[in-house]
């Protein structure tokens, strides 16, 4: 009877998964959730954190971010430490990482778990971009190493993927590789974009009545993006694989994946919050460049309409650590990406509550849905007897603004700067310990690496 634990989490309205939120205290053991108790049950805790009235949730996922100074891989303490800050800050308690390289993924995984191990204030995975032969002979061990997503830049054809160091590619090795996945319970995250449009639009005189973020999304238009998804999802169909499209950022994109989904259910919808929250006139300017375009009006307001309508799997950042000097220039030679991490929940949360969206629906789109197609879930992505204690708790009552300094990153600007939130993150917990602690980050960095047997389809089999 008096069993003693290391944490009770008491007062709070928790959301317990298929219940909404309730009336428990929660009880931490060993970094996970022990029991769910009545509120009147006495127990024993080393600690009690007192959360009345606060919302508590299941700590978010990033599905969809890049560390390092030059985005492909993690080498340092700080391409760690800043940006896992930046989404603990955020209430991320997990992020999926896509390391990018033309070499043997075997050494980089190795590398890049030892510049996140203990530096890491969240737990982390990796998806891998696959680009080589070699990456291809190599694909079962790299399932067996725990890594079950892999992304394809479908953009890259001849010389587009040499800056990131990768050969290019066609639409050959893009069957093999759904071919494989669907052989080894894995998944392929495309990056869809048609590049023989985009090498058009881009050579063609710009209309210089544009703002930059018009024209910009003028020389890479939804139907490119469209082109490309629809053209990756029927594959998926014939290989039988999972495909999960990246930053999906336009109705056009989003339409052409809900009809293939009709034929073949297997085609899963990330957006990101940027194309939830910005639009082209946004004040971001070009520090919201970034690929696909952050888009027109009334795309935001079509993917609110997918959220609803339940069309959108998974909510990530493309989180990019691009330091503010890449980004002051214009917009034709400004880099591409801007790190988010830290904007995910709190940006969705707020915006989706205010447009009438089911709290369920969005715990799901910045969580759970995530762990189970990423083959994290239940040990993440829900608040249950036996998970992992990875919890956010945030107060509905008070607000916050997002800044380069609230967001820590050491890209050193955020494109929400200035936006004001009527919420504010208060407490985030990874594996039972504190992250974040009073809206303070703790100088807890012990983040774990995350094995992922399966992706996709298969993962959700085992449900
Ligand atoms: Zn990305």
């Amino acid at each position: 009877m008096s069993e003693s634990y290391d944490l009770r989490i008491t007062g709070g309205n928790v959301f317990i998964e298929g219940q909404g939120v309730s009336d428990v205290d929660l009880l931490v053991r060993d970094g996970r959730i022990a029991a769910i108790i009545d509120r009147h049950e006495t127990t024993t805790s080393a600690e009690t954190l007192d959360v009345a009235g606060k919302l508590v949730l299941p700590g978010a996922i990033d599905p969809h971010v890049h560390l390092g100074k030059d985005i492909r891989v993690p080498r340092d303490p700080d391409d760690a430490e800043r940006e896992t800050a930046s989404a603990v800050a955020g209430g991320i308690t997990t992020m999926l990482i896509y390391l990018m390289s033309s070499e043997s993924y075997v050494g980089e995984l190795e590398a890049a778990r030892a510049a996140m191990d203990s530096n890491s204030h969240s737990d982390y995975g990796f998806h891998f971009v696959l680009g080589t032969p070699e990456h291809l002979e190599e694909f079962e061990s790299y399932v067996d190493l725990g890594v079950s997503s892999f992304k394809f830049f479908m953009n890259f054809r001849g010389d587009e993927g040499k800056y990131l160091g990768l050969p290019g590619n066609d639409d050959s090795f893009m069957y093999d590789i759904l071919r494989k996945s669907a052989e080894h319970g894995a998944m392929i995250n495309p990056h869809p974009e048609n590049i023989e449009l985009v090498r058009m639009f881009r050579d063609a005189d710009h209309d210089s009545s544009l703002s930059s973020l018009e024209a910009w999304n003028a020389a890479r238009p939804p139907f490119v993006e469209a082109d490309a998804a629809q053209r990756v999802a029927y594959l998926a169909s014939v290989t039988g694989a999972s495909v999960y499209c990246v930053h999906t950022s336009s109705r056009e994109a989003v339409e052409a994946l809900v009809r293939q989904q009709d034929a073949y259910p297997n085609i899963f919808i990330e957006t990101c919050t940027q194309y939830l929250t910005l639009d082209t006139s946004s004040e971001a300017d070009v520090y919201a460049k970034v690929n696909p375009p952050i888009r027109p009006r009334e795309d935001v307001e079509f993917l609110w309409e997918a959220m609803k309508a339940g069309q959108i799997d998974a909510v990530g950042s493309d989180h990019n650590a691009r330091h503010r000097t890449n980004k002051e220039k214009d917009i034709w030679s400004a880099s591409a990406g801007f790190p988010g991490t830290g904007g995910v929940l709190p940006l969705t949360l707020a915006e989706g509550l205010r447009r009438g969206i089911g709290l369920d629906a969005i715990v799901d789109a910045v969580s759970t849905r995530a762990a189970k197609l990423f083959g994290m879930y239940p040990q993440k992505g829900t608040i249950a007897v036996g998970s992992d204690a990875d919890l956010v708790v945030v107060d509905m009552d008070s607000t916050s603004t997002i800044n380069a300094e609230t967001q820590h990153s050491a890209a050193e600007y955020t494109p929400w700067e200035g936006t004001e939130l009527p919420l504010s993150i208060i407490h985030t917990i990874v594996g039972g310990k504190f992250a974040l602690r009073d809206g303070v980050l703790t100088d807890n960095h012990e983040g774990h690496y995350i094995h992922r047997a399966r992706s996709g389809a298969a993962a959700l089999g085992q449900l």
